[in-house]
């Protein structure tokens, strides 16, 4: 089982298991399973502990710690936590994937199975530091599930370097790979005792270097706009046609607090989902802001919008509901530097300028922190995910398996009695 990290992913990444929205059963789609039995006994091969799967799909496992008996450490190091998620996003094929690996040599990527697209160095400046590098692509026709089979891969791989060099000393560390993170509930039935980690690290990111302890807060608001149908043929006076209504909600929204005009800190309001008849429409918006008090201000732009509209158009009746979605991991972060100032120094040991950057979006980290267990945001090398442009570095992906060996180092250091003063 002495695999690089790109081996692994390249067979990861051949297995379809795109999640489904809207489907009533879990994990959302049966295939996924075929990638979660296979982690299982990839987990047992590379000779790990208590390797389980329940009923959801949750695979975990555990590598014990091999402190000696008198090591200062001993006894102090807080179990630490790995996490990724093995299903690819609905929106886009991830079926038939076709993994292209490549010698990077400068300029754009066309892609084989589809002469429009095109990975171009304008869109992916990034691609510029990977010159000489290998790097992997898609044949176009599909995404390539970097997001996040190569956190999958890494953690894998992580696993392996640990075991085979039990020099490096460590405490216990848990593994879990989720289903359905990309419907949104890929922690939904995640059970945190059974996991039993302090702290944990989601293996989910971009960049190599980028770090996230910050997401968005979440709420998604609902519009629905209430008519009256008849026929046509004898409407007049009569018929109440929420679609025009809806219209004028539509125009309305901001067009500067949108995503396609707003970066870094800036929040938004996105409506993504219309429905709608003469009788009744409805309009999905989603409310984010990184300060969580700022979703109650967003939501006062939309009950102003909803007053001014209701007033257009008296015969509707027009509603506003709100949904809590995620919170901003910071919020919940806790009291212990620790897990940050472990990750930072693990990424600079790896040779790297680590950053943290802010996340335009939730991570299954997001909601385990708020359920408390705290859980920041490691990169993986993968980009442009959930498309047939989505690429992955390898050098990003050995990084990422290099920062997390040195992460459970540096947890030692920092729990040993004397390197404390020493080291920070
Ligand atoms: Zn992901």
């Amino acid at each position: 089982m002495n695999e690089t990290a790109l081996e692994r992913f390249l067979r990861y990444a051949r297995i379809d298991t795109q999640s489904a929205e809207d489907s009533a059963s879990y994990p959302s789609t049966a295939k996924q399973w075929d990638l979660l039995n296979l982690l299982v006994k990839e987990l047992k091969e590379l000779g790990l502990s208590d390797v389980t799967i329940d009923e959801h799909g949750y695979v975990m496992a555990t590598l014990p710690g091999n402190l000696p008996p008198d090591h200062s450490a001993q006894g102090k190091v807080p179990v630490i936590g790995l996490i990724a998620h093995v299903d690819t996003s609905p929106s886009a094929g991830g079926k038939d994937v076709k993994p292209q690996v490549l010698e990077y040599r400068g300029g754009d990527i066309k892609l084989l199975g589809d002469p429009n697209v095109l990975i171009s160095v304008s869109e992916n400046p990034e691609l510029l530091d990977n010159v000489g590098r290998t790097v992997v692509t898609s044949d176009g026709t599909t995404l390539l599930g970097a997001d996040d089979k190569a956190g999958v891969a890494i953690i894998m791989t992580a696993a392996q370097t640990l075991r085979s060099n039990p020099a490096v000393a460590h405490g216990d560390i848990r593994i879990c790979f989720t289903p359905d993170e990309e419907v949104g509930a890929g922690t939904k039935y995640f059970d945190i005792q059974k996991f039993g980690a302090s702290f944990a690290y989601t293996v989910d990111g971009d960049k190599p270097g980028e770090l996230n302890k910050e997401t968005f807060s979440a709420n998604q608001a609902v519009i629905t706009v209430h008519g009256r149908n008849i026929h046509p043929g004898t409407a007049k006076g009569i018929m109440v046609n929420s679609i025009r209504a809806m219209a004028d909600i539509i125009v309305r929204m901001p067009k500067d607090i949108a995503p396609e005009s707003t970066e870094g800190y800036e929040p938004y309001i996105h409506p993504h989902v219309l429905e709608g008849a003469e009788a009744r429409s409805t309009l999905k918006i989603l409310l984010r802001d990184f300060h969580t008090p700022g979703l109650e201000v967003l939501k006062q732009k939309l009950e102003q919008i909803v007053a001014e509209v209701q007033a257009l158009h008296p015969r509707t009746r027009i509603e506003l509901k709100i949904v809590e979605q995620y919170r901003n991991m910071k919020d919940y972060m806790g009291t212990d530097p620790r897990v940050l100032d472990c990750l930072w120094e693990a990424a600079k040991r790896a040779g790297l300028e680590p950053e943290w950057k802010p996340i335009r979006g939730g991570t299954d980290g997001s909601r385990l922190t708020e359920r408390s267990l705290p859980c920041p945001n490691i990169f993986t090398g993968g980009q442009n995910f959930h498309g047939p442009t989505e690429w992955l570095s390898v050098y990003g992906m050995e990084k990422s398996v290099e920062t997390i060996v040195n992460l459970m180092q540096i947890w030692v250091e920092k729990c040993s009695l004397n390197s404390y003063r020493a080291n920070f």
